[in-house]
C-alpha cells in the first residue's frame, strides 16, 4: 500500500474522498487532497488501498490572463473539475457539486495570494532588475546591497 508523504512545511487545506476519476463507469472511489503545495491525488484500489498517489505541484498550475486555471468540465454527463499543469491535466468529480465549487475557490485564492506576495521591482543603489518575496530583504544579484521590497 502506497503511503502519503507530506513535505515538513506542508499542511492539508481541503480532503475529500468519493472522488471520480475521469473515466466513463468509474467508480467513485479516488480520495484528492490539497495543501499548501501540492494537489495529491490518490487512485484507489477495489478494496480500498492506495494503488497509484500522484503528486501536482501548485506552482505548476497555469496562470492564463491573470486567471488561475482550475474551472468546471462537463463529461461523461458529469461535472469535472479541471485543473491545468504546465504539462499535464488534473480532472476528477466529486460526489457532492458544492465541493466543486468550494475547491475553486479556495485553490485559486492561495495561488493568487502566493503570487502577490512575490515582487519585482529595481535595485535602488545599481538599478537592475530585484526579485523576491514583500516586506523581504533581497539581495541584488549584481551588486550585492539589500532592500526591503
Ligand atoms: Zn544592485
Amino acid at each position: 500500500m502506497a503511503k502519503i508523504n507530506l513535505l515538513d512545511d506542508e499542511y492539508i487545506i481541503l480532503k475529500e474522498s468519493g472522488i471520480t476519476p475521469d473515466l466513463s463507469m468509474a467508480l467513485a472511489t479516488d480520495e484528492v487532497i490539497f495543501t499548501n503545495k501540492n494537489i495529491i491525488y490518490i487512485n484507489k484500489g477495489f478494496f480500498g488501498d492506495n494503488k497509484k498517489i500522484d503528486y501536482f505541484s501548485l506552482d505548476e498550475i497555469k496562470i492564463i490572463d491573470g486567471n488561475v486555471q482550475a474551472f468546471e468540465v462537463e463529461k461523461h454527463n458529469l461535472k469535472y473539475l479541471e485543473i491545468d499543469f504546465q504539462d499535464r491535466s488534473l480532472i476528477f468529480s466529486f460526489d457532492r457539486g458544492a465541493s466543486r465549487q468550494k475547491w475553486i475557490e479556495e485553490i485559486t485564492n492561495l495561488i493568487k495570494s502566493k503570487n502577490d506576495s512575490k515582487v519585482t521591482t529595481k535595485c535602488i543603489t545599481c538599478g537592475a532588475q530585484i526579485s523576491g518575496t514583500r516586506g523581504q530583504y533581497a539581495k541584488c544579484q549584481y551588486c550585492k546591497s539589500e532592500q526591503i521590497l
